[in-house]
């Protein structure tokens, strides 16, 4: 199955209108995409947004599987996302993504990566990290460690088995990033007989992205990786299916 299932469009950072992103897709040869833009607590744009890509789904229904989502950040170290939780029947997927490493009074800054106490970066990140797994509105992890790397900190000074066990634990699909695939790559090696479903994804944010990653996707695509088979997992979500996380 060859896909990518985020990118951005002019709805929130992205260059290329929704249908420009889709003709590209096309294009290129996917089978099945999805547009996924940034979203805050205070985007009140999003049923504008879901009711256009709905439309697009319907307009190109012949020619390529289009799937809606968004991609929230983690807020707080309890794994708390900046959307709205109206926004998530709106679409079919919710990428939870750490872009600020939460600390109980804010976030920290990478141009005091320096000067910051390692452990409590660490520590703080892992919290979040696991509150985001534990948080039931998310589908997706994506880029899992890619923040890590902006603070210099690398999968040997982490406990992977441990992180690795946690995602396979969640049920949660795990995002290979190819935008930041060298972390992401160490937890794919790492939790590969872990049964955890993954997903190569290109986090474009243009039309000219989308076409210089998609080499990349087809590539990681290739590997053998146990890939989620999207479409059931969506149909699983919308019948209220889905399976729960394993009893520790
Ligand atoms: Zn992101
Ligand atoms: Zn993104």
């Amino acid at each position: 199955m060859f896909m990518d299932l985020h990118m951005h469009s002019n709805y929130s950072d992205g260059k290329n209108t929704p249908e420009e992103m889709i003709e590209a897709a096309i294009g290129i040869g996917y089978e099945t995409m999805a547009i996924t833009d940034h979203v805050w607590k205070s985007s009140s744009w999003i049923p504008a947004y879901a009711a256009h890509l709905h439309a697009l789904k319907r307009n190109y229904r012949h020619q390529i599987r289009l799937y809606t989502g968004i991609e929230a950040k983690v807020v707080s170290l309890d794994g708390d996302i900046d959307a709205d939780p109206s926004f998530d029947s709106l679409v079919d997927l919710v990428l939870g993504s750490i872009h600020r490493i939460p600390k109980p009074d804010g976030y920290y800054s990478k141009a005091d990566a320096g000067r910051l106490p390692r452990g409590s970066i660490i520590g703080n990140w892992l919290e979040a990290f696991y509150g985001m797994l534990d948080n039931p509105r998310v589908d997706i992890i994506a880029h899992p460690l890619s923040e890590l790397k902006g603070f210099g900190i690398r999968e040997e000074e982490l406990p992977m088995e441990e992180i690795t066990d946690r995602i396979a634990h969640s049920g949660k699909i795990l995002e290979l990033n190819v935008r930041y695939n060298t972390p992401d790559q160490a937890v794919i090696r790492i939790s590969a007989h872990k049964g955890i479903p993954f997903l190569i994804s290109s986090d474009s944010h243009s039309v000219q992205d989308l076409i210089a990653n998609s080499r990349l996707v087809k590539e990681f695509t290739g590997r053998g990786y146990q890939l989620i088979d999207i479409h059931r997992h969506i149909g699983e979500k919308k019948n209220n299916t889905l399976p729960q996380p394993k009893p520790d």
